[in-house]
């Protein structure tokens, strides 16, 4: 037997709790892992208080992210003991996820817990901050260097803003961090932001062109948001677009991409393939320290995780919330 969060749909709605379950129920797949530590990702909040279609089947155990050890498996590349993490790929939308203590799982969905991190840790990175690594792997690719000037962070106080800006500035780059909560202001800085500006002077229709500042962004916000910064990104520059706080709409025009060579790249770790998957882990290997991961997470165990859903959605959470399972 083992503790979930489960989802179940009724004709009165959606209703959410922890139950024990029998192993028996789990989903089809090939390693079974003892979870250790999951999280709460936007997608989760979504998911647990149904304010979103991320759900796909009921009932459903949410979590799109998890880390912990393979307790059993048929799969030739794990074995009982190894530590496995898992982000996206569906789970917790599609198949059981990682707000509970056993998950199983196709092992191909698996990649091993990088060596730079313990589950904690994986977890308080989790989707958010692999997608900021991600964000931020788009930017190279496209060639904006720390050289060429200001690089804005949307949703800044948020779990993918504050890991893309903790990665950009480690990387050297000139960070401007746009939020809605001013009282953040020392926490952006101490991530790395050069200057904090209001999310308020994005977030209104504007023009199709606005002066030219941003060399590059990285944008969780979408909508009015995405569609400013496009405007006022300078000449060649790249917006690595991979989020929808505000809005999934793109009130914009084509002028930034036919007049200013702007680039749009969007950026997805769902279904990214595996072998950018343990590049983005490898980075963030590489880049983040143990007291700035600790800055920018909060603990809560799974019963707190049903009512912090709200209040993530709500943008009451600052930063990642790593949820002690097991
Ligand atoms: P969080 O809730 O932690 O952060 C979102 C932040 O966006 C908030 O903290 C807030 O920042 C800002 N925000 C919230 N509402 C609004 C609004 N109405 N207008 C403008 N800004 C707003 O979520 P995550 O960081 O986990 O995820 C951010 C987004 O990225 C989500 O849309 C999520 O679905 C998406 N995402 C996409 C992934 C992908 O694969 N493409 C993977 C992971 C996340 P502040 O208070 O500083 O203004």
């Amino acid at each position: 037997m083992f503790k979930a969060i489960l989802i179940e749909k009724g004709d009165d709605g959606q209703r959410v709790g922890i139950q024990t379950l029998d192993e028996a129920q789990l989903p089809e797949g090939d390693v079974t892992v003892k979870v250790e530590c999951s999280t709460l990702n936007y997608k989760d909040g979504l998911a647990i208080t149904g304010k979103g279609p991320v759900v796909k089947t009921f009932p459903m155990v949410p979590g799109i992210d998890f880390a912990g050890t393979v307790e059993s498996s048929s799969s030739d590349n794990y074995k009982p003991g190894d530590a496995v993490l898992l982000n996206g790929w569906g789970v917790g939308e599609k198949h059981w996820g990682g707000l509970a203590e056993k998950a199983r799982v196709d092992s191909r969905w698996l990649i091993p817990l990088p060596k730079a991190f313990n589950a904690r840790q994986a977890m308080a990175i989790g989707t958010a901050g692999y997608t900021a690594m991600l964000s931020v792997m788009a930017l190279e690719r496209e060639g904006v260097t720390p050289d060429q000037g200001e690089v804005l962070v949307t949703g800044a106080s948020g779990g993918v803003g504050s890991y893309a800006i903790a990665l950009l500035a480690r990387l050297g780059y000139h960070v401007v961090a746009s939020t809605g909560r001013a009282q953040e202001a020392d926490y952006l800085q101490g991530l790395g932001a050069r200057e904090v500006i209001d999310r308020k002077t994005l977030s209104e229709p504007g023009k199709p062109l606005a002066k030219e500042r941003w060399a590059g962004a990285i944008d969780s916000v979408g909508s009015h948001t995405l569609a400013n910064v496009l405007a006022a990104t300078k000449y060649d520059g790249t917006v690595a677009a991979c989020g929808l706080a505000q809005g999934m709409d793109l009130p914009g025009t084509v002028a930034p991409f036919i007049l200013r060579d702007v680039t749009l790249a969007g950026v997805d770790s769902v279904m990214k393939p595996t072998e950018a998957r343990i590049e983005a882990w490898r980075r963030l290997g590489e880049l983040m320290v143990p007291e700035q991961i600790d800055a920018i997470t909060e603990t809560i165990g799974l019963e707190a995780a049903i009512d912090k859903a709200g209040d993530l959605l709500a943008g009451k959470v600052r930063g990642r919330l790593v949820v002690e399972v097991g």
